[in-house]
């Protein structure tokens, strides 16, 4: 297609969204950027990916939308498979029968063509979300739920109330949800990192419980975070620019703050005994958010802080890489 026409394409989705939203742009989704080139998405790629997230208007942040281009098909528009699935997206004949789009205006729903592909790949994910976020009781975040269902099928995603365990197809569709997590961290654009504040540990402590450890004071089965072990009142910090999207109880959690990054990632911090933010304050890296404390359920004293995909429980990925990339000792 000419760069006109993909032109005219890029303006019609900004229209349509526009008459979906009724133009009010205030609250966007999860959104966020995208790292492109070296180690990222290629270049011809990146507006089409863009432009499939915000089309979502469930939450659908980029970046992992790039990263599941990367585990299905190594952004390789001719991609094929053993199982019969095709092009970009890897999408099974039967799927693309009822997702397909023609995303380009060439006349043709082409599952080879990446301009096809990948906003068909957006809305099939869109609708995954919506029904990943339908379903709070399931085992796993939205996008967690809604990687599972696009790898294994909705159906399993029923069938086990979440995404379903390594025991299910060799851990195919377990571990394809935990690659595309990862990956999804390496995805997300570096360009906030040092910018408004730049980016600093939460609390300047020893790193206690480490990220995944496994044990049954976790209702995942594993530890979602990293823990560290200070006084009650020591002062917490957000560790780099945002906005305040949670600021109360979180259960469990005792008193936490979820504080939304430019990048589209979240940091969470947990069991404080005193906030000093409220929601929808925009924060620098450095900026006092609260006091450590022992509140909801814990055995003594810490902070407990997660980096995640997304605002809720269940959207985690390892903090540590996130916060070595940002210069972080740690
Ligand atoms: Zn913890």
């Amino acid at each position: 297609m000419t760069p006109v026409a993909l032109g005219i394409g890029v303006v019609m989705l900004i229209a349509a969204f526009d008459d979906d939203k009724g133009g009010d742009f205030d609250a966007p989704p999860a959104g966020g950027s995208l790292r492109i080139g070296k180690g990222g998405v290629p270049p011809e790629y990146a507006q089409l990916i863009l432009d499939a997230a915000a089309a979502c208007d469930a939450g659908l942040p980029p970046a992992i939308l790039a990263a599941q281009l990367k585990q299905e098909s190594g952004f390789n528009p001719d991609a094929g498979s053993p199982v019969g699935a095709q092009g970009i997206s890897q999408f099974m004949p039967g799927t693309w029968q009822t997702w397909g789009v023609d995303g380009n205006g060439d006349g043709k729903r082409d599952v080879w063509d990446p301009e096809d592909a990948i906003p068909a790949q957006g809305k099939f994910m869109c609708s995954l979300v919506k029904k990943g976020k339908a379903h709070p009781q399931y085992n796993g975040s939205p996008i967690e739920l809604a990687l599972a269902g696009y790898n294994a099928g909705w159906g399993r995603v029923d069938q086990y109330r979440g995404v379903p365990p390594e025991s299910f197809a060799r851990g195919e569709t377990y571990n394809y949800v935990k690659n595309i997590m990862a990956m999804s961290v390496e995805m997300a654009g570096p360009e906030d990192a040092g910018s408004a504040g730049g980016w600093t540990l939460p609390v300047e402590a020893p790193a206690g419980t480490p990220y995944h450890q496994r044990g049954p004071m976790w209702s995942s089965g594993y530890h979602t975070g990293i823990d560290f072990v200070v006084p009650i009142g020591t002062p917490i910090e957000s560790i780099g620019p945002g906005t305040v999207v949670t600021a109360g109880p979180g259960g469990a959690y005792g008193n936490q703050v979820v504080i939304r990054h430019p990048d589209g990632m979240f940091s969470q911090y947990a069991h404080l005994s005193r906030l000093t933010v409220s929601k929808g304050q925009k924060v620098k890296g450095g900026t006092r958010i609260g006091l450590s404390g022992a509140t909801g359920n814990v055995s003594g004293p810490h902070l407990h802080f997660e980096i995640r995909t997304g605002p809720d429980y269940g959207s985690d990925v390892s903090p540590i890489p996130y916060l070595r990339k940002r210069g972080l000792k740690i």
